[in-house]
């Protein structure tokens, strides 16, 4: 039976989902988990269920990858690590780092895995940054029956096997590019009016290496905006933009309409800093602050779900006009709301496929019955921008939606097809957004 550890019922990290799946299966070997594979049904990898939909379910089985060997292997003159697929993102940085490598960007937390973060196309932000997956050079994945697969770059399906949403195979080893260590440091400033961004949303944006800006809805101004600065600028691979004239050099003053902060915060106002990473300008490992969240921060389970909806940048200023329109129906639900953008890829089923995109991330109270009217309100507000969902969060697009979005999808089932033809990696997830 599926339980956890405590003898309950296994659900993802939120809790809002609790797995069907009848079998749980943990591996020591990636031989055991070939014949796992082989002998099953139906499987699909539970990696560390941060996702707040069933795509990590199955109708047949999960499979962990935590007892796997954790290897870390770097290849210094390429710069290349080649990665177990099991660990998550707090592991393998502090092990990076050690060997003097850092991976471009991050997402806001770090207790996500690797691989199932880049199954998703999870990013964080900048507008010179791709999502985490355009780091991968290579991947090796157990297919349907049991064979081990690697695809690299210059595979003609390597980018549409890159994002794959658990569909393909079983991924055990990931090869990310990496770039040499760096430090970052973090500003906060608050109460910008949302009007300024209908000049400035790209000046603002491009104002430090990533930039997240943030509003609860509950007035027409962003609550916040935190500015990951590179600290040694000019910096090789930072952004090839010019950091714009009117970046805050250091947050002492006002800043357009909007004030530093004069002390640490959390993104959601009120809420205590101390799981948040430094701010304030202080330095440190582009670890410990390219996310929003401390590595040595844990949160077990979540109190909260999240939608987010990516949509060409251009049309940033008339998307945020969209959202303020229906502020009434967001404010109620929403603990906070996020902005950020994500450079253009050639990953088949990434949001920002082909498009540098802005990102508009929702974090609601954790009431789905609550929620869901909300997030088809958002859907409809930014169906005119062609706005495509994160997979591994709450939305409530058709397959016939999601097709005309992902002008690549027709060719990723054909992939998928191809790895697993008797659908062992379906699941309903699957069935409802994919129509397979
Ligand atoms: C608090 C919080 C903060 C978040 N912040 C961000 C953020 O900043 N940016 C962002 O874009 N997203 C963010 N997310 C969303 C999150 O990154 C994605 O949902 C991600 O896919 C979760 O990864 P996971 O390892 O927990 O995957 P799971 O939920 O366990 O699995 C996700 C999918 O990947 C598949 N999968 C996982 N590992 C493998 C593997 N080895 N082989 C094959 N398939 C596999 C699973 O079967 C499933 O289909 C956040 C989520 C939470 C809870």
């Amino acid at each position: 039976m599926n339980v956890d550890s405590a003898g309950q019922p296994r659900t993802n990290w939120a809790g809002n989902i609790t797995y069907g799946a009848a079998d749980f299966y943990r591996p020591a070997s990636i031989s055991q988990l070939q014949g796992v594979v082989a002998r099953a049904a139906q499987i699909k990898v539970l990696a560390t269920g941060h996702s707040f939909n069933d795509m990590a379910d199955s109708p047949g089985a999960q499979v962990s990858l935590a007892d796997l060997i954790p290897d870390v292997e770097v290849d210094s003159t390429a710069g290349l690590a080649r990665v177990a697929a099991g660990l998550s993102y707090a592991q393998l940085a502090s092990r990076l780092d050690d060997k003097g490598f850092a991976l471009r960007n991050m997402a806001s937390l770090p207790h996500i895995s690797v691989a199932g973060a880049c199954a998703t196309a999870t990013h964080g932000s900048g507008l010179a940054n791709q999502n985490l997956a355009a780091s991968i050079a290579a991947l090796e994945f157990v297919t349907a029956d049991g064979d081990l697969v690697e695809l690299s770059r210059g595979d003609d399906s390597f980018p549409g096997a890159v994002v794959h949403l658990g569909a393909l195979g079983v991924v055990t080893r990931l090869v990310l590019e990496t770039v040499p260590s760096f430090e970052v440091s973090q500003w906060v400033y608050e109460g910008l009016p949302l009007e300024v961004l209908d000049d400035h949303f790209t000046e603002i944006m491009s104002s430090g290496y990533s930039v997240s800006m943030f509003t609860d809805w509950r007035s027409p101004r962003l609550t916040q905006i935190w500015i990951k600065q590179l600290h040694d600028d000019p910096n090789p691979y930072a952004a090839p933009i010019p950091l714009a004239a009117t970046a805050p050099p250091v947050a002492e003053a006002p800043w357009f309409a909007a004030t530093p902060a004069t002390g640490e915060r959390n993104p959601v106002p009120g809420a205590p800093a101390a799981s948040c990473t430094a701010q304030l300008g202080v330095p440190g490992r582009w670890y410990e602050r390219l996310p929003h969240f401390r590595p040595d921060f844990t949160p077990s389970a979540g109190d909260e779900l999240q939608s987010e909806f990516l949509l060409p940048i251009e049309h940033a200023a008339p998307a945020i006009h969209a959202l303020n329109q229906i502020s009434d129906s967001l404010a109620p639900v929403t603990l906070i709301s996020e902005f950020r953008v994500v450079k253009a890829d050639e990953l088949w089923l990434s949001p920002s496929y082909r498009q540098d995109a802005v990102a508009f991330h929702f974090t609601w109270i954790p009431d789905m019955a609550a929620v869901l009217p909300v997030v088809t309100l958002i859907e409809q507000q930014l169906a005119p921008f062609a706005a495509r969902p994160h997979w591994g969060k709450v939305f409530t697009a058709t397959p016939e939606t999601l097709h005309a979005r992902y002008e690549r999808l027709p060719d990723f089932l054909a992939l998928a097809r191809q790895y697993d033809p008797a659908g062992k990696f379906r699941n309903a997830y699957t069935a409802r957004y994919l129509g397979r």
